[in-house]
């Protein structure tokens, strides 16, 4: 019987939530493999902001053996089915990104091109009609979805949280349950080997010395260990990506009914968000400096947020793009210290958990390196971090605004290849470029495209095959199922109330 490797000394830099989702998720799922020490400054603090979330996230919370309602109730959470676009193709118009599908495909034809049909002849109605997230949505309900294949397992759902109190609620998980280590105190030096160039130790401000065999980097913004150490090379997508600060600020919930959706509404310098939480709403206007001053922003935004303002807004400051590598000699960066695409879809945390997971998968257990599954981890990096730059440059190019220089802008620039290949197989097909692997499927795609007016010029001719009265009936019988499911689901505040808060008001 072969012996267990010594356990692998994990030292993560950083508690904000990259550094907590990686301590929590390395020592639950490596178990006895790693020892895991996480090294924190509250004096440096976490940036602090992210409160939505994708459908993925559930998975990860579900892995670490937490329990959802505990978790929503302690992070003050709500539930998401989507986002709410506003004035991004048009202003005036409005479309829902759903955590969900469209309609079903007949026939191995994809649903939306029966509806391309439908529309075409002045038969269809909204796309958003056709989906149970969207339909949801936009009638404020919630009810989680069934497994069973039926109408009722067509969608998902994600979170919405008070992101300073995540990264808290896994601590006390991490350090209580899981035996992670917490240091506090600041890193003031990193020494290395000096032939291998791998990093050893970080000494704190105290003197205090942490040496380990594999440093994670989940210092944020400052990415100490893999850009200042290792001097790893910044790709900056800022070009496509112009948005480069955020003034968030929260106020009260004017309503007690809300919408378990993100709002994303364009504005004539970027977008503002309006994210509903349990005791509050957070905003933020994410815009470009290039195309509006940090002060006039505040200003927007604090006129803009409707209800009572609960503080002054807080500028962010942050730029697009990624390290080319996130893996480097014995460093691996997971969170802002890797890359930052801004936060149109709320993408920020998956790609977190994702570079967590392929760590997990590609674990050099026993401490010894293996080239080839750091190139495979900075490969699947790259491929999410590429799947989401090109679909968020999407929202921004696909529009026909033309009232403001930041729109000119996005819609005049040159998009990546990979981006223009895409939009012309879609614009000369009604077809989605298939990949099976990283974020934004079929349905999320043909919701950006037909919500911002990029119309195919031709879709599947088999949808010609069945009587145009056919294809209305089965749309409309689906229409109808679906009044009825929405009918029947509670509030989305009414199911929050009591699956989430009766955890507060237990003895
Ligand atoms: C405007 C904005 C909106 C966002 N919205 C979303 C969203 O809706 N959804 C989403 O998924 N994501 C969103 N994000 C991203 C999300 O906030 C981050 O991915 C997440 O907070 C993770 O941050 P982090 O842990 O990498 O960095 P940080 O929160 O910055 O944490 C860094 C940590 O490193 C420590 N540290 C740094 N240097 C040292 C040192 N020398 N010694 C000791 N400790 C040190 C700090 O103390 C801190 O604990 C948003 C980001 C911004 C800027």
């Amino acid at each position: 019987m072969s012996e267990r490797p010594a356990p692998t000394r994990v030292v993560v830099l950083g508690g904000g939530t990259a550094g907590w989702m990686s301590a929590a998720g390395l020592a639950k799922l490596l178990g006895p493999l790693v020892t895991v020490t996480l090294v924190e400054s509250e004096d440096i603090g976490i940036v602090g902001v992210g409160e939505a979330t994708l459908p993925h996230i559930r998975g990860f919370v579900e892995r670490l053996g937490i329990d959802e309602a505990e978790f929503m109730r302690a992070t003050h959470a709500t539930y998401k089915l989507g986002i709410d676009f506003r004035d991004f193709g048009r202003i005036g118009d409005s479309y829902v990104h759903p955590f969900g599908t469209f309609g079903e495909e007949a026939a191995g034809v994809p649903f939306h091109h029966y509806w391309l049909e439908l529309q075409r002849r002045g038969m269809a109605e909204d796309l958003g009609h056709y989906s149970l997230a969207v339909s949801a949505a936009l009638a404020s309900k919630f009810r989680p979805p069934t497994a069973d294949g039926s109408l009722t397992s067509t969608y998902g759902y994600a979170y919405q949280f008070d992101a300073t109190l995540f990264g808290p609620f896994l601590r006390e998980h991490a350090t209580k349950n899981r035996g992670v280590e917490r240091i506090e105190g600041k890193v003031v030096e990193v020494r290395q080997d000096p032939e291998s160039g791998d990093v050893t130790t970080l000494v704190l401000e105290s003197g205090r010395e942490i040496a380990g065999d594999l440093f994670v980097d989940c210092s944020g913004f400052r990415s100490l260990l893999l850009g200042s150490t290792l001097g790893e090379r910044w790709e900056d997508w800022s070009p496509w990506l112009p948005c480069d600060r955020a003034a968030a600020l929260p106020c009260a919930h004017i309503s007690e009914d809300f919408a378990p959706v993100t709002s994303a509404i364009a504005m004539p310098a970027g977008w503002r968000w309006r994210i509903p939480l349990q005791h509050r709403m957070g905003n933020g206007y994410v815009f470009s400096s290039q195309f509006i001053s940090e002060d006039e922003a505040c200003a927007v935004i604090s006129d803009a947020v409707d209800g009572e303002l609960l503080a002054e807004p807080r500028v962010l400051r942050f730029r697009a793009g990624r390290r080319s590598k996130s893996w480097n000699r014995n460093v691996i960066a997971v969170g802002l210290s890797s890359g930052f695409l801004e936060p149109l879809e709320s993408t920020s945390l998956y790609l977190s958990q994702m570079a967590i997971t392929y760590l997990i998968e590609l674990f050099p257990v026993g401490g010894q390196i293996d080239a080839r599954d750091r190139d495979e981890f900075n490969r699947l990096v790259d491929m999410e971090y590429d799947r989401v730059r090109d679909f968020l440059i999407l929202h921004f190019h696909a529009t026909e605004r033309d009232d403001s220089e930041f729109w000119n802008h996005v819609r005049t620039m040159q998009v990546p290849d990979t981006l223009a290949e895409k939009m012309t197989l879609w614009r000369e097909t009604g077809r989605i470029e298939k990949y099976s692997d990283g974020l934004f499927y079929d349905a999320s795609w043909i919701a950006v495209y037909l919500g911002q007016g990029v119309w195919p010029q031709r879709h599947d001719p088999r949808t010609r095959l069945p009587a145009p009265e056919q294809i209305a009936r089965a749309l409309a019988r689906l229409r109808e199922a679906m009044i009825e499911e929405v009918a029947a689901m509670p509030g989305h505040r009414e199911f929050l109330t009591a699956n989430v808060q009766r955890l507060a008001a237990a003895p």
